[in-house]
């Protein structure tokens, strides 16, 4: 069941993901990594040389078609959206880093629900093992894409590559010989 969609910083959240072009993937890679959000922000992105990128987008062509209902969303890029049911798909290799993950969805889920009026939900898809889970826009949910969106703007805002610990993913981060953790 879907219901009208009120949020007080919609007009505030549109003006700042416009103006500094924000998409899902800022705000996944912003909730993996400072310093990866960073380095996208300012354009520099070798992923998809990358064996771990590569595999997944072989495999999310195996498995899926992309929907063509999402062609023409200038700025936003789910694979798949329920227009009917206000759901939004997406569709992941493996279950890993969930948090980020959802941050992505539920920026899709605001970006729809803002231009449509009505609450939009997403649902993750898990290729490795066929489950999904589902992400529910709540108020929790919008806080966090908000605070995200300003932290995105000081991140593009700071001239320097902000400092980052070693952490798991480095391992199999795009961008490990550029920090030094490979
Ligand atoms: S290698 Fe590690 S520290 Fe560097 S961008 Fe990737 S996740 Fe962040």
């Amino acid at each position: 069941m879907t219901r009208n969609f009120l949020w007080t910083r919609s007009t505030a959240f549109c003006e700042r993901v416009t103006r500094l072009e924000l998409h899902g993937l800022h705000f996944q890679h912003l909730n993996l990594c400072e310093r990866r959000a960073w380095m996208y922000l300012h354009c520099i992105n070798f992923a998809q040389w990358h064996r771990r990128v590569a595999t997944g987008l072989a495999r999310q062509g195996t498995h899926y078609t992309r929907d063509h209902s999402t062609v023409g969303l200038f700025g936003l890029a789910p694979d798949r959206l329920d227009w009917d049911a206000h759901l939004v798909f997406e569709h992941k290799g493996t279950g890993g880093a969930p948090t980020a993950v959802d941050r992505q969805v539920a920026f899709y889920a605001a970006m729809l629900s803002i231009a449509t009026g009505y609450t939009w939900h997403g649902r993750v898809s898990i290729l490795a093992n066929r489950r999904w889970r589902e992400v529910n826009l709540g108020a929790t949910l919008l806080d966090n894409l908000w605070r995200d969106s300003e932290r995105l703007e000081a991140l593009l805002r700071l001239d320097k590559v902000p400092q980052a610990p070693r952490i798991g993913l480095c391992a199999t981060c795009s961008l490990a010989p550029f920090c030094g953790y490979d």
